[in-house]
C-alpha cells in the first residue's frame, strides 16, 4: 500500500531510523489495531493513544515516545476525549 499521506510519520522517524517498511497495516494507528509506528506496526497491540498524532501505539512504542518527548504524550487505553481531560487536569 503506497501513496498514503505520511504527514503523521515524521515525528516517529525522529527517534527511530528503522522506517524501512513500505506496507502499512490496514488498522495501523487504530484503537486495538496495529501500532501506528511504521517501523513497528505490531498487530492487535495499539492501546496507547498519542495525544499529539491522534493515533494509537503499542505500549513499547508509546513509552519510547513519552521518553523522547519528555512528557505524557501517550496514554494507555483511553479515548481522545479522556486523554485530553487528563492532560488538562494535571
Ligand atoms: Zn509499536
Amino acid at each position: 500500500m503506497r501513496g498514503l499521506p505520511e504527514s503523521r510519520q515524521g515525528r516517529d522517524a525522529e527517534f527511530s531510523p528503522m522506517t524501512d517498511r513500505d506496507e502499512l497495516a490496514r488498522d495501523k494507528g487504530q484503537r486495538g489495531g496495529s501500532c501506528n509506528r511504521t517501523a513497528c506496526q505490531m498487530p492487535n497491540s495499539a492501546w496507547w493513544f498519542n495525544t499529539s498524532t491522534q493515533a494509537y501505539y503499542c505500549e513499547r512504542c508509546a513509552r519510547k515516545i513519552n521518553l523522547a518527548a519528555g512528557t505524557k504524550l501517550c496514554v494507555p487505553g483511553w479515548t481522545a476525549r479522556e486523554a485530553r481531560e487528563e492532560t488538562n487536569g494535571t
